[in-house]
């Protein structure tokens, strides 16, 4: 949230009404501004200014979910930028109120490619009645090449022991000429940044390049709701169906946005549904497993996991470094020093995404100041970054973190009892202080009431055969792990 944007926006000081709508205007153009174009056109522009009174702004969306949505998603920034720029107002309410009013523009001929505003290229849905409606109202999805990123495909793709699962699901399903048996859904999930788009558009460029009669369509979650909650309003949801039936393989990536109880959670699980039943391939990529869908319903959730469910792990030392080393054949003209990569791969560890934003800044200023990268340059350009990367983690983090998770007190970390729901924790916690910290094994059985070396390095032993043998529980340490790094 950039302050700079903040002091472009004058302070409304008259009462009237035209000086809160102007503010508004205002504030709208700055969460363009903050949230970028898409957003703009998704979300905020369905937003109207019906009146401001008794210190509340009322604004008017034409449905419900959208109403939910922005409330969810963006209440926070708009409250804010209302207390900041409207005097005396402090809050402000959605209502679900039609206020649109068709306007009559030239129609577009349906199946066609056209330029959308923002310059990509768009297929123009058919639909069953195109000629009548104008443009706005015809469903547009960007066409497969518009929606993928060229650089996220398989042969820039590095595969390590934590993501060789999901990986080599994705390249069955992208080879493949029809569904993929078992493999229906594909489900991907992994923390940020860990790959899960890339492999997504790896999967879509694949087909698309190398059997393009299949036809594959990409969405993400937000902009399939989207696209879902337009048909509706515009009267389009037969076209909506009947293009969704024409795909062979669909991808959703996010889908984690659809949850909360709405009808588009009802429509996608038909959508779903139908899709599977026709023996079309779907892949799905998520930040979480099925079962951890807050929100979204038991059924759904139970069919989300249905097919092949593949996580993307957190990074290794050892995959950190092949990604680095990948990207920098790359670049022509630049030395980086293996010591300088090394560095990087130790230090940098929370996703890929930071990882490669590193790497860009030290290639980025050896460019333009035309010196050679060293380890000391490195500290010194990355010491942000890093810093937040060093965040130490203390035992008492761990153990809190962990009591937390399994619901026993922090105190029985220290105690001696045996039973199996305080010991099991207590050789989780264990565990991950080796891991996750510098602390010596005394150090650590210290820690942890006075226990002995040997009680660490049983408890890390057997944490570690646990996790080969029960994979709910080796989920557990991997979701134990993100939440104590972040
Ligand atoms: P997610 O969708 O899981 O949040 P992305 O797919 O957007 O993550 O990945 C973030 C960045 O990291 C992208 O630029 C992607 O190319 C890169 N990346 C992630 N995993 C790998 C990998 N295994 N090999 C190469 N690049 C990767
Ligand atoms: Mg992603």
């Amino acid at each position: 949230m950039s302050s700079v944007q903040l002091t472009q926006i004058q302070p409304v000081t008259d009462n009237t009404s035209v000086e809160y709508q102007n503010a508004w205007k205002n504030i709208i153009s700055v969460l363009r501004d903050m949230h970028g174009e898409a957003v703009y056109r998704s979300w905020f522009k369905a937003l109207n200014f019906i009146e401001c009174s008794n210190g509340k702004v009322t604004l008017a969306v034409p449905t419900r979910f959208i109403k939910e949505w922005i409330n969810n998603h963006y209440g926070k920034d708009i409250r804010k930028y209302i207390q900041v720029h409207m005097q005396h107002v402090h809050d402000f309410e959605i209502i679900v109120r039609n206020t649109h009013t068709p306007v009559h523009t030239k129609p577009v001929q349906s199946g066609s490619n056209v330029q959308s505003a923002d310059g990509r290229r768009v297929e123009i849905l058919p639909t069953t009645s195109a000629v009548e409606n104008n443009a706005e109202n015809v469903l547009a999805i960007p066409t497969i090449e518009a929606s993928l990123d060229p650089r996220f495909t398989f042969d820039t793709f590095v595969v390590g022991k934590p993501n060789e699962l999901a990986h080599a699901a994705a390249r069955r399903v992208a080879e493949s000429e029809k569904v993929v048996s078992g493999g229906n859904p594909l489900f991907l999930y992994g923390g940020v940044g860990l790959g899960k788009t890339h492999l997504m558009h790896a999967i879509a460029w694949h087909i698309f390049t190398h059997t393009p009669e299949r036809k594959v369509v990409y969405l993400s979650a937000e902009k399939f709701m989207y696209q879902f909650i337009r048909a509706l309003r515009f009267k389009e949801a037969i076209a909506f169906k009947e293009y969704f039936r024409s795909v062979d393989v669909l991808m959703i990536d996010d889908v984690q946005f659809i949850s909360g109880k709405d009808s588009t959670q009802e429509e996608f699980f038909h959508t779903f549904n139908a899709l599977v039943d026709q023996n079309k391939q779907l892949v799905i990529s998520c930040d979480r497993s099925p079962s951890d869908l807050e929100g979204m319903e038991e059924r759904i959730k139970s069919r989300l996991g249905w097919g092949l469910v593949a996580d993307i792990h957190a990074t290794s030392y050892e995959l950190r470094l092949g990604i680095l080393q990948s990207k920098i054949e790359r670049i022509d003209n630049i030395h980086i020093p293996k010591k300088v990569l090394e560095f990087l791969a130790h230090k940098i560890v929370s996703n890929v995404r930071e990882l490669e934003g590193a790497l860009n800044r030290v290639v980025a200023h050896a460019t333009l100041v035309g010196k050679p990268i060293t380890l000391e340059t490195t500290q010194e350009l990355l010491q942000d970054l890093l810093r937040a990367n060093d965040k130490r983690i203390s035992v008492e983090d761990i153990q809190k973190q962990v009591a937390g998770y399994y619901s026993i007190k922090v105190s029985d970390m220290h105690s001696a009892r045996r039973s199996r729901t305080v010991a099991r924790p207590r050789q989780v916690a264990m565990y991950l202080s080796k891991k996750l910290t510098t602390k010596s094994l005394p150090d650590i059985g210290r820690k942890f009431g006075g226990k002995d070396h040997t009680t660490v390095i049983h408890a890390v032993k057997r944490v570690e055969e646990l996790m080969q043998t029960d994979h709910e529980f080796a989920q557990d340490i991997e979701l134990l792990m993100r939440m104590i790094r972040n």
